[in-house]
């Protein structure tokens, strides 16, 4: 079977290929071809020597994941959906704003965190991603969002990544950090380690492996100020108490170069939204640990039997952070129209036998459903 070269970071792609008795600087040439390029076939890569594409044929590839969808939403947010096997798919989603494109990436098929307010929680885990598979994610939407909007060369359409699709990174850990590293790598993405976001629910021992092997920034989804709350949201609690995780989170910004921990916090009507529990979130953080808090209204799906918190809650919530001197924004809900706002990406895990349906669907769909056709890039300009 052929190895997909989406799955190496430099140095592994290095190795590969001085395995097959080339030298580093040809596997710079070959990585940059694959990233910066988006470049697949081996035969186009001029510059590349004729020796080493000759070795590769036949025992390697640049193979990206087979789209199911794209959709588009009216304020520019893009959603992918992946075919990742086995009646699996995962979703991607590209949120354009003024200063910056932002993706947001999965790690899993499902999730085993099973937190109570978030839908891919609700089906359950399927299976790991690939390295291949978190970094065909990025590949296909840099390349295709380049071409869409017809970027000048050199200017990329992603400068932002955040791993808040489907599924807990941190519980995929040896396929996440060679793709943290391809994002990084100059010859990669080139991302700056400050616009790469791992987001947890608070796997300790790996935020601890993150901090010695990766620097990129850490988002942290707190959701309550105490043990109790949080157990009954987010169900690990109960393995990591909140103690032990702002311990982890303290020792992670001591690994420098490290600025702050970002709090998500999903905001939920009657449930943890009262302001004397933003009192109690302030002194629970406000002494130990520079952070920001970022308010999501939780975003509603029918099994749930949960509600948003009304607007002017949120905003008296975030005030008492504020007033406690923490910087709180409160997350825009964008792509609703296409839900492809957070914990909305269901991705299809639960239903195995609708690939099938969905694909036939995809061919003739109307609406904002864009098709997709052959390899040119569906999605039209930014807003
Ligand atoms: N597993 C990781 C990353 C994926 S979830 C984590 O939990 O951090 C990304 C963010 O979306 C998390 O902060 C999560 O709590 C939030 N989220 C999940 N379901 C949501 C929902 N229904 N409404 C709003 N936010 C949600
Ligand atoms: Fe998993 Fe994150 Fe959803 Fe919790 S919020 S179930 S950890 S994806």
């Amino acid at each position: 079977m052929s190895i997909n070269l989406l799955g190496f970071d430099l140095e592994g792609l290095a190795a590969y290929c001085q395995g097959l008795g080339e030298k580093r600087f040809r596997a710079v040439q070959l990585y940059r071809w694959i990233h910066q390029r988006g470049e697949a076939d081996f035969a186009r890569m001029s510059d590349l020597a004729k020796s080493l594409r000759v070795r590769l044929d036949g025992v390697a590839l640049v193979q990206g994941l087979p789209p199911l969808s794209e959709h588009r939403s009216a304020d520019g947010t893009v959603k992918w959906l992946f075919d990742v096997g086995a009646g699996d798919a995962v979703e991607t989603v590209f949120i354009p704003e003024a200063d910056r494109g932002t993706l947001c990436i999965s790690s899993q098929a499902g999730c085993a965190v099973g937190c109570r307010f978030c839908s891919t929680g609700h089906q359950g885990f399927s299976r790991n991603l690939g390295t291949a598979e978190i970094v065909a994610q990025l590949w296909a939407a840099e390349h295709r969002l380049r071409a869409a909007l017809s970027l000048p060369e050199g200017r990329r359409a992603i400068d932002n990544v955040v791993m808040m699709g489907m599924g807990e990174p941190l519980q995929n850990y040896a396929a996440l950090l060679p793709a943290l590293r391809t994002m990084l790598d100059d010859h990669g993405y080139g991302l700056s380690r400050r616009r790469v976001t791992v987001s947890t629910s608070g796997v300790v021992p790996m935020i601890d492996r993150l901090r010695q092997d990766c620097p990129v920034a850490l988002a942290v989804s707190l959701h309550a100020p105490d043990d109790a709350l949080r157990d009954a949201l987010v169900p690990l609690n109960r393995k990591y108490p909140l103690d032990e995780l702002l311990a982890a989170c303290e020792r992670y910004l001591s690994a420098a170069p490290r600025d702050f921990i970002t709090f998500e916090y999903c905001m939920l009507d009657g449930v943890n939204d009262a302001p004397e529990q933003a009192r109690a979130l302030l002194r629970l953080v406000r002494d130990r640990l520079p952070c920001k808090f970022n308010l999501i209204p939780f975003n509603p799906f029918p099994a749930s039997g949960l509600r948003r918190s009304p607007p002017e809650r949120v905003q008296a919530f975030a005030r008492v952070l504020q007033d406690g001197g923490l910087v709180t924004t409160v997350r825009k809900t964008r792509g609703d129209d296409i839900d492809a706002a957070c914990g909305q990406l269901a991705g299809e895990v639960q239903d195995r036998t609708q690939v099938a349906a969905r694909r036939a669907r995809a061919a003739g769909l109307a609406g904002r459903v864009i098709p997709i056709a052959g390899p040119g890039p569906a999605v039209a300009g930014r807003p």
